[in-house]
């Protein structure tokens, strides 16, 4: 089998309410979907993560102009050889954001071909499914301009809810003291069953956020995702075992080269490596192994569209437990609750919740299939 095209799609339509996080409002929802043709008909779907910030057209032209000539009349199911020739390739300009972004959302395609060519969901390709369903949590609370926080944050942890999550993710980083009254004014809310995780994105350094996890400690937080930025490991170390609440990163950490220090090092009690923007498949496989032999929980990143959902939970299918046990400490699905113009629609809505659970989808490749309608609909032409 040969690769005759690879086409970055760029989709990026605005948003009818921006919503602020720690870092900025973000006034659009972008993907940048990676299609790859081959010779025998045969097409597969990736995605490369775009964070709320960042515009999609970079990974787009690492695509179009770097790996594109690369690929093109290779075997895709050479992916790991691949893969080491596109980030050796890129290594000079590359090794971390944008460019691992690209090469990610390529793997996943090349994965998804293989898959449909051999009609076999991806993780049978993976070793297999160590669980065929996972418990998701709803991930949103983030700020709308003009609405108070507080009482929105309690509506949208009731809206949860009422759907079936048992587990929320909050969006903190706003101030220590406005997170504290935040947190605490969710717990309540929700009551003492649920579990509730918060997400600085960065926003603070280890002095603020130990007063966080400290004063919080009654409201019992089940991970703080990325207190400090990626850059401050050492400080990272310094939050580990204060409180018994973990402390989680990985959406800014990128390839098995950078895992490897944050790994060894015991700086975190939870891994998030995101599929669409740590490396893809082959990069995550060998994220998971190290995480392993590490004895390090995994529980990976999501945030994207439909296509990087289906691809993640075929990952989170197999990934093992640290460690197996007859009632292990599971991996979670991040699911995406925030406001975005097509994320359920680009697959037909193919993945949904039922009872507070999400079925790993069992069709071949990525298990979904792509509504071209949805892409042409959205997309920009930024290659012309
Ligand atoms: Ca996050």
């Amino acid at each position: 089998m040969k690769i005759v095209d690879v086409i970055p799609h760029v989709l990026s339509p605005p948003l009818s309410e921006p919503f602020a996080f720690s870092q900025g409002w973000v006034e659009k929802r972008s993907s940048m979907i990676v299609e790859i043709v081959t010779d025998e008909g045969i097409t597969g779907w990736g995605e490369s993560l775009c964070h709320g910030l960042q515009p999609p057209e970079i990974a787009a032209s690492f695509v179009q102009f770097c790996l594109k000539p690369m690929l093109i009349s290779r075997d895709p199911f050479d992916v790991e050889v691949l893969w080491e020739e596109m980030y050796n390739q890129t290594r000079p300009f590359g090794q971390h954001g944008a460019a691992i972004n690209a090469i990610s959302g390529v793997d996943i395609a090349l994965w998804d071909v293989i898959g449909r060519s051999l009609n076999k969901p991806i993780h049978k390709l993976l070793g297999g499914a160590f669980r065929t369903e996972v418990q998701p949590y709803a991930t949103g609370f983030y700020r709308l301009q003009g609405k108070d926080h507080l009482q929105e944050g309690v509506k949208e942890a009731q809206r949860h809810l009422s759907k079936g999550f048992k587990a929320v993710k909050l969006k903190v980083g706003f101030g220590v003291k406005s997170d504290i009254e935040y947190i605490y004014a969710i717990r309540e809310a929700v009551g003492p069953d649920i579990m509730i995780m918060i997400d600085a994105n960065c926003a603070y350094n280890s002095a603020a956020a130990r007063r966080i996890l400290l004063e919080c400690e009654r409201a019992k937080i089940h991970f703080f995702e990325e207190p400090l930025a990626p850059e401050d490991i050492e400080g990272y170390h310094n939050l580990r075992n204060l409180t018994s609440t973990y402390i989680a990163s990985g959406e800014n950490i990128f390839g098995k080269t950078s895992y490897r220090h944050w790994i060894s090092t015991g700086a975190l009690d939870i891994l998030q490596p995101d599929l669409m923007s740590a490396g893809g498949f082959t990069e995550c496989k060998k994220i998971a192994a190290m995480a392993q032999a590490w004895n390090t929980m995994l529980i990976p990143h999501v945030w994207g569209s439909g296509v990087g959902l289906a691809a993640s939970l075929q990952f989170i299918s197999n990934i093992l437990p640290a460690p197996l046990s007859m009632n292990p400490q599971e991996p979670l699905l991040e699911y995406d609750q925030s406001a975005h113009p097509f994320r359920e629609e680009l697959i037909y809505g193919a993945i949904s919740m039922d009872n507070g659970i999400v079925k790993i989808p069992q069709k071949p490749g990525i298990g979904v299939e792509v509504n071209r309608d949805v892409i042409k609909a959205y997309r920009k032409d930024v290659f012309k």
